[in-house]
């Protein structure tokens, strides 16, 4: 189509691109000063067992309230510091913060069996990550079963000899690892098998046509029956409706996130979600 359209496209398009360039410049180098300026927090979205109904945990979200950009979503930021390098700092200060918070709720009584903190493909390959790891645990004192890491399909499969070596490390710790928006990469089944893992979370692409289009609810039944045979927990990321958290529960998932059950929130208002929970 841009050859049809002649030369022309191109004198159209170039100014574009160094303007979209010089915003993520922009966006880079004012990133760089979040940590130091106090403009990142950690928000909260529950995670829920089906069974039961009762949230057991949170994963934590990073979310950046820039002086000069106004909030600023993961979606744009996490790229950024990917390309920059500047993920192995965020990342850090995530897992410390996360766990501190965890373990703070702990000592208040809210006990949640598990926090669970994204980590970048580029942290999951840093050399000295079970170390980071250890660190955050044992700075903050939170029990190392209540950690889960998630980890992409990617990030497993790019470097499979080193992610099953981390994986077992990161195992002999005591945390546990799940597979973030699964059925969107390109798995081996086979080196998912090797693989030391605790639980799928099925990406929320395939629970938008849940329970009524026949394809999706094909492929969620799919991954859920995938993740009982390797002996995983399953968990379905996007839940926005009832009607899905009922076919969820019908089909043996185990735990669902979703907006139904609560949007990523602020600490307070997290540990009021929580507390109004075990009253009600
Ligand atoms: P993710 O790990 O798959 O997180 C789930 C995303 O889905 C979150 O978006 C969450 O707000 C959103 N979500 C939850 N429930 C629903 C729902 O019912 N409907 C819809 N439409 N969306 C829902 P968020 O917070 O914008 O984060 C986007 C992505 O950014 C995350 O996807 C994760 O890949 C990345 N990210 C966020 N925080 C961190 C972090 O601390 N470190 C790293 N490395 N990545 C992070
Ligand atoms: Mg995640
Ligand atoms: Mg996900
Ligand atoms: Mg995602």
């Amino acid at each position: 189509r841009a050859k049809a359209q002649g030369r022309n496209t191109y004198s159209h398009y170039l100014p574009c691109l160094t303007e979209e360039a010089r915003a993520r410049f922009e966006l880079e180098r004012s990133l760089r000063g979040a940590l130091q300026n106090d403009e990142l927090r950690l928000h909260y979205q529950p995670l829920v067992d089906l069974a039961s109904g009762r949230c057991i945990g949170a994963e934590a979200l990073l979310r950046w309230q820039s002086a000069e950009h106004g909030t600023v979503g993961p979606d744009r930021f996490i790229p950024l510091a990917e390309e920059s390098g500047q993920i192995v700092a965020l990342g850090t200060w995530v897992l410390h913060q996360a766990c501190q918070q965890a373990s703070q709720w702990r000592r208040e009584g809210v006990l949640l069996d598990t926090i669970a903190v994204n980590l970048s493909p580029i942290q999951f390959m840093q050399r000295n990550i079970v170390q980071i790891v250890r660190d955050a645990l044992d700075i903050s004192g939170l029990p190392a079963a209540c950690l889960e890491l998630e980890i992409t399909e990617g990030a497993l499969m790019q470097h499979i000899a080193q992610a099953e070596e981390t994986l077992k490390a990161l195992r002999t710790l005591g945390v546990r690892i799940s597979v973030d928006d699964f059925g969107t990469g390109y798995s081996s089944l086979a080196y998912l098998r090797r693989f030391a893992l605790d639980k799928l979370k099925i990406d929320k692409s395939f629970l938008a046509g849940l329970p009524e289009d026949p394809s999706d609810s094909q492929l969620v039944q799919t991954i859920i029956a995938l993740a009982r045979n390797m002996q995983l927990s399953v968990l379905a990321e996007g839940v926005e409706t009832g009607d899905q958290e009922v076919w969820l529960r019908q089909h043996g998932c185990d735990q669902c996130q979703g907006y139904l059950l609560g949007r990523p929130m602020a600490a307070a208002a997290f540990s009021d979600h929580w507390q109004a929970q075990q009253r009600g």
